[in-house]
């Protein structure tokens, strides 16, 4: 199959231009002007016009839940239906989280995670691990998983007896990721404090949803934040803090990264466009329960500032969908007994044009690296996805820039029955979306196949970051 996508706006994160891109099979066969009614753009199967519409590599979510189990319950996406309502918002790529058990291997993890995706996914994914325990047997499988492509691990400084790691064993691990080129990502919030601050609420009565982002301080993200930087400099490893939220943890990577530290963190829409008050509203605060918890409004210029000057280099969504009217509601009568997490997967590439281009806050081009240059480069598929240019797959998205919708749970594919943006109006749209080279949603219509996606072997970030 030959698709020729003529006369848009290619917009990488380095440059937009006026120009046609020519998609052979599952790749990108040529990217330039006038392609139409060339010789190398002769027999295409099929032309798409572009005329007013971006031309811009598939988006990549480096962090999502499907199916994860938390708290008795699971998200309630699958890797079938999380995928497809990626699509349709015009992410072509997922970096899911396999689940080492507390006792068992990585390997055993990661095989339950991969029989999950497998035959499943609707488009490419590949996975990160995290790592529940880090003994002499999970630091030698590490080894073996960096060189299967499952190149980045992930330890908690929050959730004491569940996925909680202390220093030792943190530090154990960025010493394993020197020798074996893996990146430690780090969930930083010091759950140990929290834990102690939440108890103390619940037993004045404080036991609503709004308690949840009230017992999480600031602070306490920033000193976590902070301690991993300190040992990843230690260890001489670079370190990603995952879904930043906070002024006090973006201090404290942009002051290391002032000093040359290689400190790297993303942030989340639901940490730009919401805050502490939606927690508000008795239990409907539960529907935006997740950690790190919403924060003061004001914390969000300081994000986006973040954004623009590159002390924060990624947004993923943190997906991790639960039903409000059955799984939010084991939290009923105490917040630490909800599910953490919020849909997102669908709505980011949207959110992020309407606040951020359209809203003149970035350019489109910081906009793609954002969303998907910068994730390719940080998790190993720099070449490969990412970017529209010859050689690359042809992950490809016709994004209209001018077209209004309305969020509403109403009209999304996620699998879950609230939109945390329930009625904002967003600019742009993505109106086709390409996965290897194949038309998977065309305005509005799903296209694609269930088992499409196949499972990405990525390099190490290393070789990008150093
Ligand atoms: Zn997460």
């Amino acid at each position: 199959m030959r698709i020729l996508i003529a006369n848009g706006t290619v917009v990488n994160a380095d440059g937009a231009t006026q120009a046609d891109v020519l998609v052979d099979g599952e790749s990108i066969a040529a990217v330039g002007r006038g392609l139409q009614g060339s010789d190398l753009a002769a027999r295409v199967d099929r032309t798409v016009d572009a005329a007013g519409k971006y031309v811009i590599p598939g988006a990549i979510d480096v962090h999502t839940h499907m199916e994860l189990p938390f708290g008795g319950t699971f998200a309630k996406d699958t890797f079938e239906t999380g995928t497809r309502a990626a699509a349709f918002g015009g992410t072509t790529t997922i970096i899911d989280f396999a689940v080492q058990s507390r006792g068992a291997s990585l390997r055993e993890g990661l095989d339950t995670w991969m029989a999950k995706a497998e035959g499943n996914a609707c488009v490419d994914y590949g996975f990160h691990m995290i790592m529940s325990d880090v003994n002499d047997s999970t630091l030698a499988e590490m080894d073996s998983l960096v060189s299967e492509g499952v190149t980045d691990f992930k330890l908690f400084t929050a959730y004491p007896g569940v996925f909680f790691s202390d220093d030792g064993a943190i530090f154990r691990a960025m010493q394993r990721t020197e020798k074996n080129g893996g990146l430690i990502m780090m969930h930083a919030e010091n759950g140990l404090a929290i834990d102690i601050v939440a108890a103390d609420l619940v037993a004045a009565g404080k036991t609503d949803p709004y308690y949840h982002g009230v017992a999480r301080y600031p602070v306490f993200e920033g000193e976590a934040t902070n301690r991993v930087i300190r040992l990843a400099e230690a260890a001489g490893v670079p370190v990603y803090i995952v879904h930043l939220s906070a002024r006090d943890a973006l201090n404290e990577v942009r002051a290391a990264r002032d000093r040359g530290a290689m400190a790297f963190a993303e942030t989340c829409p639901q940490y730009l466009f919401l805050s502490l008050d939606d927690l508000g509203g008795g239990f409907n605060g539960a529907k935006f329960v997740c950690s790190p918890p919403l924060r003061p409004a004001d914390h969000q210029a300081d994000l986006w500032q973040g954004l623009v000057k590159d002390d924060l280099q990624v947004v993923s969504t943190d997906h991790c969908p639960f039903d409000f009217e059955t799984q939010k509601q084991l939290g009923v009568g105490d917040f630490r007994k909800i599910p953490n997490g919020l849909p997102g997967v669908e709505d980011r590439v949207d959110l992020l044009h309407d606040g951020g281009v359209v809203g003149g806050r970035l350019t489109k081009e910081r906009w793609v690296e954002l969303l998907s240059a910068g994730p390719a480069r940080m998790f190993g598929l720099a070449g490969v996805k990412g970017v529209v240019a010859p050689g690359a797959d042809a992950d490809v998205v016709v994004y209209d820039p001018a077209r209004r919708h309305t969020i509403s749970a109403k009209t999304h594919h996620m699998d879950v029955d609230y939109s945390c943006y329930e009625g904002r109006e967003v600019t742009g749209g993505s109106d086709v979306v390409l996965s290897r080279g194949r038309v998977i949603v065309e305005n509005g219509e799903w296209k694609g196949e269930k088992g499409w996606g196949r499972f990405l072997k990525r390099k190490t970030a290393r070789e990008f970051l150093t």
